[in-house]
């Protein structure tokens, strides 16, 4: 809902939206020194799903702004090995360029934000779409176009609109601006250019004059933009990469809880390890259902049912509300699961000696220690 999960920046950054699921187990892989031929296997889990969106910021250093048709495409044209599309009309750009720009010893990336018209913080155009593909720019350029023929226009008031328009969109007011003067190949271009210098160098801009289809005034324009960057560059610490995991969270890491849930009726039993055993079980097959309730009753499920006042017949869910198995809890029926449950084996046999039951539940829980590391590994 509109919450950023991550900020992939820095080379190599990971971020795991999605667990994938776990690969089940066969049974040969689940035998150990008591259980010798387990005729069960534990089923896959699937990964987790989820709806995530995904936001991408191109990485440009320059970022140049600009009514539509000032001439921003056709300058990274000339400044980079980009071959953006070019007309004479509004929008004909209507994904931002990327070009890569070499001066001197600096390479650099040079962006347009296609669309910005006034009004485009009102959602006018396109242009607010593209406005956060330049928010990590090191420095803006406004291209103004020293040549239109629109009468209500002027290079000044051009800048103060798109200025405006920037402001509205937010973020970007500490980053430098240099100013282009674009079309002087065209007499009345440079005439306007002439004119209005002054006015945006009291103003404090550093004014540039270049024609992109003449292709003069370029190498200033880019070694200056060279500079900037490198500057900033120097200023700000390298991004590192990172991994960003983000496990789901369980209730309890290692335990569960149980509640009363009144709406369903139901004592409810929620925790990663019941969740997850319960998933992994062939409902199927009675051994695997012993396996589980041998489990269920090691992690202390059943006690905690006892001492939440559940009674033989009641219901147990394990799981959320929308996604849980229900059982008739029968407590007695769960110890008879688990003495007829391993093949080849009968605990009922077993005189019920202290020593006996020691043992077995000493190489139980290592059975169940020995099958986590199968599940997870060593990690
Ligand atoms: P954008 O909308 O800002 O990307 O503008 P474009 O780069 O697509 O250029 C719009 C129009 O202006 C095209 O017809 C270009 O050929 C023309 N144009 C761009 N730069 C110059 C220039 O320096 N001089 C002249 N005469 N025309 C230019
Ligand atoms: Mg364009």
């Amino acid at each position: 809902q509109g919450n950023v999960l991550a900020d992939l920046v820095g080379e190599g950054t990971t971020y795991i939206a999605g667990q994938g699921g776990r690969g089940g187990l066969g049974n040969a892989a689940l035998a150990s020194a008591r259980r010798k031929a387990p005729g069960f296997a534990l089923l896959g889990v699937p990964g987790e799903s989820t709806d995530i969106v995904l936001e991408l910021k191109t990485v440009a250093d320059v970022a140049l702004v600009g009514y539509p048709s000032a001439g921003k495409s056709s300058l990274i044209s000339v400044l980079s090995a980009a071959k953006p599309k070019i007309a004479d009309y509004p929008f004909t750009t209507l994904v931002p360029n990327l070009g890569v720009v070499t001066a001197g010893a600096t390479v650099y990336t040079i962006a347009d934000v296609p669309g910005l018209i006034p009004g485009a913080s009102q959602g006018k155009g396109l242009g607010l779409e593209f406005l956060r593909h330049v928010e990590r720019c090191s420095v803006l350029v406004h291209v103004l176009d020293t040549a239109t023929l629109e009468s209500d226009r002027d290079p000044v008031s051009d800048l103060d609109i798109i200025e405006e328009e920037l402001k509205q969109y937010g973020g970007l007011d500490d980053r430098p601006r240099i100013v282009v003067l674009n079309k002087i190949d065209i007499p009345d271009g440079q005439d306007l250019a002439d004119m209005i210098r002054p006015d945006l160098e009291a103003r404090g801009y550093q004014v540039f004059e270049v024609s992109a289809v003449a292709r003069t005034g370029l190498k200033e324009l880019s070694f200056a933009l060279a500079g900037i960057v490198a500057e900033a560059r120097a200023a700000k610490p390298k991004e590192e990469a990172t991994r960003i995991v983000i496990r789901p969270k369980a209730v309890d890491d290692a335990g569960f809880t149980v509640t009363f849930d009144e709406a369903n009726e139901v004592y409810r039993v929620r925790g990663e390890k019941p969740e997850r055993w319960i998933r992994q079980t062939d409902f199927n097959n009675d051994e695997a259902v012993g396996y589980l309730a041998d489990r269920l009753n090691r992690l202390g499920v059943e006690d905690a049912l006892v001492k939440a006042g559940a009674r033989s017949g009641d219901g147990v869910a394990i799981g959320p509300e929308e996604n849980a198995v229900v059982f008739d809890w029968e407590p007695t029926m769960m110890a008879g699961a688990e003495m007829l449950g391993r093949r080849g084996e009968d605990h009922r046999l077993e005189a019920p000696r202290p020593a006996a039951q020691r043992r077995r539940d000493r190489d139980a829980e290592r059975d169940e220690a020995e099958q986590e590391f199968k599940e997870f590994g060593p990690f």
